[in-house]
């Protein structure tokens, strides 16, 4: 060892009790790694001399970067490496003006909501409070304003990055423009964002939310009423088609959950909603009503989420459109593999409808992320409540995120490729990044060109 690590942050080792396994913990069990070494930096200069430290060792450790700890994968966990816990650096701050808000890279949405949500202001974030800001802005960000806004990176200003040489560099359209329009998509390949600056949008509630559920066998009436709803799908207007079991009885359920902006006593998504029952499909269970703030929104899946199996596998792509023969085969499939196997009736199958129109307004050449032309996500929960099923889990969403690319293509003549922010890491990169796969090769070589970032989905450097 030739460097002490003297930061004035925290040191955690496997030694340090509880707090060290508390730090290991992921969203998923699954993506829990044991760390030779956690460090939760408490200033920003902390990391160029972790970086140092880690790099110093023979042989170098392994450096993994966590944000919020949500994403499905190990790429912010290391087996016998170092891990950078940004979880300290976690201040929102809002400008005077209230017209932006920075956020530092360790912070949750639900921190952000916190301070938005009393100033009366909203951001484009993520759906639920656990999320990092940090891994979810860097793989692009659809959140429940999307629709209004675009994405999470449609609305970054700027950023603060600790580049792998130990730089901390200030990053906008104007200063380091490479790294600016690469971690706009490209993924934490690029450096330590520890400061995003985020263009705030005036208060977009109260917000329609709650839940319209369906028999599994409304199916094909449920699909028919979505059909006619896009028809008339407004910005404002989001929701999210979920397969699901949900408790006590554990039957196939359709489970819309909506997201209707500006719904002020209830009286837009009364409307909104109203095709949902027309007496097309009927629900059996309806409980819709205005939430005040994103906050509250956020932690609408909580009670859900702490029932949920900790044993999860996410894996996600893209869909062109809400093709009845693409949903109904997902669903055929998705029964019969929850039906057999008690362990992973937890799995489900979410949807997403936010309107594509604002997304589709930036180029594709003008950020990292791959895809502007109008789309939606979808997303497989492979739940599981045993080890003995987690290769199962596994091989179910593998299967329906490929199944799902492949029909898509077939129904819609496009391609659309894989979602580096619901990805494995095992996946071709050309079908991740697309056509910017090549300048974001370039740039890696400008950043890093000795990898130090080497989790998370791997750029290869490219000499220019
Ligand atoms: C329940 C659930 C719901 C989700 N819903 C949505 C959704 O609605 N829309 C959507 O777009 N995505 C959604 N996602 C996906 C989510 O955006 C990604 O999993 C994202 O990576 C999580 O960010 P994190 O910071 O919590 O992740 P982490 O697991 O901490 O990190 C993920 C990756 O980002 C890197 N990273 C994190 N922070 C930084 C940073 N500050 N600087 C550099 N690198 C960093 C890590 O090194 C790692 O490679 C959802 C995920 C879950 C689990």
């Amino acid at each position: 060892m030739t460097l002490t690590l003297n930061i004035q942050g925290h040191i955690l080792r496997p030694d340090s009790g509880e707090a060290y396994t508390a730090a290991l913990r992921r969203n998923s069990d699954l993506s829990v790694q044991p760390a030779k070494l956690i460090v939760q930096p408490a200033v920003y200069d902390d990391i160029p001399r972790v970086l140092a430290y880690a790099l110093a060792q023979t042989p170098p450790l392994e450096i993994a970067v966590k944000g919020g700890g949500a994403h499905s994968s190990t790429w912010a966990s290391s087996d016998g490496g170092l891990v950078i816990d940004l979880s300290k650096l976690n201040r929102v701050t809002l400008a005077e003006d209230k017209q932006s808000v920075t956020v530092q890279g360790g912070a949750l949405w639900g921190d952000v909501y916190e301070v938005t949500a009393k100033a009366g202001v909203d951001v484009v974030g993520s759906p639920l409070w656990f999320v990092g800001v940090g891994g979810f802005t860097l793989g692009g960000g659809y959140g429940p304003l999307s629709g209004e806004h675009g994405l999470a990176i449609d609305n970054l200003l700027s950023a603060k990055v600790v580049l792998a040489d130990g730089r901390i560099v200030q990053t906008s359209k104007e200063e380091e423009p490479d790294l600016f329009w690469a971690i706009r998509g490209g993924g934490g390949q690029f450096g330590i964002v520890v400061e995003f600056v985020f263009k705030t949008h005036p208060y977009a509630g109260p917000f329609g939310s709650g839940i319209i559920a369906y028999p599994g066998t409304e199916l094909e009436n449920v699909l028919k009423v979505i059909q006619e709803w896009k028809t008339t799908q407004t910005p404002a207007d989001r929701l999210t088609l979920n397969f699901s079991r949900p408790a006590p009885h554990f039957k196939p359920s359709i489970v819309i959950l909506p997201g209707v902006l500006h719904d002020t006593d209830g009286a837009r998504s009364k409307t909104v909603l109203a095709p949902f029952r027309d007496g097309t499909a009927k629900p059996v269970l309806d409980k819709v009503g205005p939430a005040p703030d994103m906050l509250t929104v956020s932690h609408a899946a909580d009670a859900a989420m702490a029932a949920a199996p900790k044993r999860l596998i996410i894996r996600g792509t893209f869909y062109s459109d809400m093709f009845p023969a693409l949903l109904t085969a997902v669903w055929e499939r998705w029964v019969a593999f929850t039906e057999g196997n008690e362990d992973v009736r937890g799995s489900a199958v979410l949807w997403d409808l936010t309107s594509p129109a604002k997304l589709a307004e930036v180029g594709v050449e003008e950020t990292a992320l791959k895809l502007r032309e109008p789309h939606y996500w979808m997303a497989v929960q492979g739940r599981s409540t045993t080890d003995a099923s987690v290769g199962a889990i596994r091989e179910f969403t593998a299967s329906i995120v490929q199944f799902v690319r492949e029909k898509n293509a077939e129904l819609s003549g496009r391609d659309l490729g894989w979602f580096v922010n619901l990805s494995q890491g095992n996946e071709k990169p050309e079908d991740v990044f697309g056509a910017n796969l090549q300048r974001l090769r370039q740039i890696k070589a400008k950043y890093d060109p000795k990898q130090v970032w080497r989790k998370g989905f791997v750029i290869e450097p490219l000499a220019e």
